[in-house]
């Protein structure tokens, strides 16, 4: 691959280019993981997009609100990119055909990108691929890059970690299910969409809003928040209704973040998030992935677990040693 003409390609908006570039930043082989770290370093990082952070069960409507938002973003001359996180095996509906008849008209659009999830790794991986492949959609120049995640295990605080705004879509309930929604989610969600208020679902999805926002009200004012927020509002996905007016919400929390300098501050505060868990991740990677180590690692943890060790001790062997071997000083 040609580094600086596939970046300009990119830059250009070839979907093609964009497309094999996600494939690139897929790839977990070593000389591929090089070639797209070239690759992202020549892209630079001139170019933003809003991103989305959209997480809820299978069912909610994610795909159906996807369509509609993201059509009405086109409609309004915005260019969307969609990117899912989530392995297609942890989908309710998730089979190949579920996948393909999702969001027909949106991905037709020809300003819509809509990138499926890969089937396989774990969340480490996962984080990073959805990093990078936001970077590619920021850099081919898109307005907004949704990120979808059905909520599974860690994947839904990794993408609030890499979204500038984070949507949760949840359907109408009955009023003891509103204990059912994870508290920490609520308190890293900027808004709350109850979809499915259409039709005999519209009089319950009402009082549901009215109930979570009831509950956002009772939680303490975070710093990043203007008064108001965080927010919760009734749509129809299916009838295409309170979309616009959900966008235009999003649009004035956005402005007065950007406006206070939290936009910038947060995207900071993300960077180095991804620093330490990029560091983290790549000392356990080393660990694993070295013989000597790993035989050592399985030692010291049957010490641990016949009480020879104590878990702390043995840690703290181990990781003196490593220190010792890769020629590092401990600090002290
Ligand atoms: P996902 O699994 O979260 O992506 O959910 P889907 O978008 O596939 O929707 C699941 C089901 O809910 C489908 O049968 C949709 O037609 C239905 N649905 C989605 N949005 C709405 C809505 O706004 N109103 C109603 N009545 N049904 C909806």
């Amino acid at each position: 691959m040609d580094i600086a003409t596939t970046a300009q390609h990119i830059r250009d908006g070839n979907r093609r280019a964009l497309a094999r570039a996600i494939t690139l930043v897929e790839s977990t082989k070593p000389a591929d993981r090089t070639t797209a770290s070239d690759l992202l370093a020549a892209l630079g990082t001139d170019r933003q997009a809003l991103r989305i952070g959209l997480s809820g069960t299978p069912g909610v409507g994610k795909s159906t609100f996807i369509e509609s938002f993201g059509k009405m973003l086109t409609g309004i001359g915005k260019r969307v990119a969609v990117l899912a996180v989530d392995p297609s095996s942890t989908r309710s509906g998730g089979s190949i055909l579920g996948d393909k008849t999702r969001m027909d008209l949106l991905s037709r659009d020809p300003n819509a990108f809509i990138r499926p999830s890969p089937s396989q790794s774990q969340l480490g991986g996962v984080a990073r691929r959805t990093r990078e492949a936001i970077a590619l959609c920021e850099a081919a120049g898109f307005d907004v890059v949704l990120i979808e995640t059905v909520g599974v295990g860690q994947s839904e605080t990794a993408v609030a970690e890499m979204s500038d705004l984070f949507l949760l879509l949840l359907a109408p309930a009955g009023g003891d299910e509103l204990q059912g929604v994870k508290r920490g989610i609520m308190e890293t969600c900027d808004m709350i969409l109850v979809n499915k208020a259409d039709g005999d679902l519209k009089p319950q999805a009402i009082r549901t809003c009215a109930d979570y926002a009831g509950a956002l009200r009772l939680m303490r004012k975070r710093p990043h928040d203007p008064e108001g927020f965080p927010k919760a509002v009734a749509v129809s996905a299916l009838q295409e209704d309170g979309i616009a007016a959900a966008w235009d919400e999003m649009c004035s929390l956005t402005d007065w973040r950007r406006d206070t300098g939290i936009w910038d501050t947060r995207r900071t505060t993300q960077a180095r998030f991804w620093f330490h868990e990029e560091v983290r991740a790549g000392l356990l990677n080393r660990l694993t992935s070295d013989a000597a180590i790993k035989d050592q690692l399985a030692q010291l943890e049957e010490d641990v677990a016949t009480g020879k060790s104590r878990p702390s001790a043995a840690a703290d062997a181990l990781i003196s040693q490593l220190f010792a071997a890769g020629g590092l000083t401990s600090g002290d």
